[in-house]
């Protein structure tokens, strides 16, 4: 017997025929024997649509009364999943996330998960219930509702897994696995049998949406084994697990991609020290993630710096930067919203030499221009523009033969 959690994303549950076949994936496991929480997601869109109407009332709704609104997404499902078990004869029950026992900091709709009593959950499974659980949700020391990030329902499974010494988590979406590269854009991509925490982590933050990359970091702090499968299929899915050493005779494990970037480039600066923080001082004052970084070598004591952040922060950084370039003296400050970053990612280029140059080779040949270029241990980003990324994620996924 072993004790399972599962989480089901917002299309595993989105209408009552999906809800159903959910329910009958879950009975499957549990009669073989094993103990079962599963998380859920509001249906498909439900989060969107509640943002949506909050928006419709007022333009910047209290952080609290949003996360209210935005709780009852993932409780619909909750409640209709466990009549859905009832239904086919299995005692379930169902808790939101405070119920569950997960306590989180007071940020609203930004909380992050600090702990979870597993009391509860335990008591009910003692009974022999499958016990359901919202993800995406907790509350404050205070019983104040909260939601994590966009997304969260991963991160919601990987802590009460954690919380409770589950043997697995599973969680359960549209697609069976990772791929090497994305399957909408890649003509013969491959899904990985297994792939390391740190690249699951890298692939998450350049663009790749399987999974929420706290979610991640949950697993690998509390070494929770963790499965992506499909909930239309019966494939295989992928092990995100511990790095072992043969996980680095592959020399990259993916390309990814990710067209919400945007570039600022600042030109002109006085090429002396305290510009740079003077810059990004005021940038990370407003919450705004930079995330590539190039400064030009100074010439008659002026530089260049050229950076990227979302297109969902660019007007606001734009602002911010034509406000402190006026200070710094600058000579132009420009945007441009048609960038996007492909990457590669793997383990294998910490003990291959030569990743880069084949990575830029296939980007030639294709007649590719490379704005901006930043690496780290087992990643490799380069900036390009938009319209070229569909061909430059094709290019660098033969040149590294990632189909076979
Ligand atoms: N329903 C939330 C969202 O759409 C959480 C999740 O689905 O993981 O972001
Ligand atoms: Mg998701």
């Amino acid at each position: 017997m072993a004790l399972i959690v599962q989480k089901y994303g917002g299309t595993s549950v989105k209408d009552s025929e999906r809800i159903k076949a959910v329910a009958q994936r879950i009975i499957k496991t549990k009669e073989k024997g094993n103990q079962m929480v599963v998380v859920v997601s509001a249906p498909a869109g439900m989060t969107d649509d509640l943002i949506r109407l909050a928006h419709e009332i007022c333009d910047t709704p209290p952080a609290r009364e949003m996360d209210m609104l935005l709780a009852t997404g993932e409780q619909r499902s909750i409640a209709l999943l466990a009549m859905a078990l009832c239904a086919q004869g299995h005692s379930a029950i169902s808790f939101t996330g405070p119920q569950a026992g997960i306590l989180t900091t007071k940020t609203h709709t930004k909380a992050r998960i600090l702990n979870i009593d597993p009391d509860r959950i335990k008591t009910e499974l003692e009974k022999g219930n499958i016990v359901i659980v919202a993800g995406f949700q907790g509350a404050t020391e205070d019983d104040a509702i909260t939601t994590l990030d966009r997304g969260g329902s991963d991160t919601s499974a990987v802590a009460i897994a954690a919380g409770i010494k589950a043997d697995v988590c599973e969680i359960y979406t549209d697609v069976d696995g990772v791929y090497t590269a994305d399957p909408r854009i890649v003509k013969n991509p491959k899904k990985l049998d297994t792939i390391s925490h740190d690249e699951m982590l890298e692939m998450a933050s350049s663009g790749a949406k399987v999974l929420h990359s706290r979610a991640v970091e949950f697993a690998k702090k509390y070494d929770v084994p963790l499965y992506v499968l499909s909930s239309f299929n019966e494939n295989p899915g992928t092990l995100v697990t511990k790095e072992v050493e043969s996980m680095e005779d592959v020399v990259i494990r993916g390309v990814t991609h990710d067209k919400n970037q945007a570039k600022i480039t600042i030109f002109g600066v006085p090429d002396k020290p305290g510009t740079a923080f003077k810059i990004f001082n005021k940038i990370g004052e407003a919450e705004i993630n930079v995330d590539m970084i190039v400064q030009s070598i100074g010439k008659d004591d002026k530089a260049t710096i050229s950076f990227t952040v979302s297109k969902t922060d660019l007007r606001q950084a734009l602002e911010i930067v034509k406000e402190v370039g006026k200070e710094l003296g600058s000579s132009e400050v420009l945007a441009d919203e048609k960038v996007a970053k492909v990457s590669i990612v793997g383990v294998g280029m910490r003990s291959h030499s030569g990743v880069a140059a084949r990575m830029f080779q296939s980007l030639a040949r294709e007649n590719i221009n490379i704005q901006m270029i930043s690496t780290s241990e087992i990643k490799l980003s380069c900036i390009i523009d938009e319209n070229d990324v569909e061909r430059a994620v094709q290019a660098i996924h033969d040149e590294f033969n990632l189909s076979e």
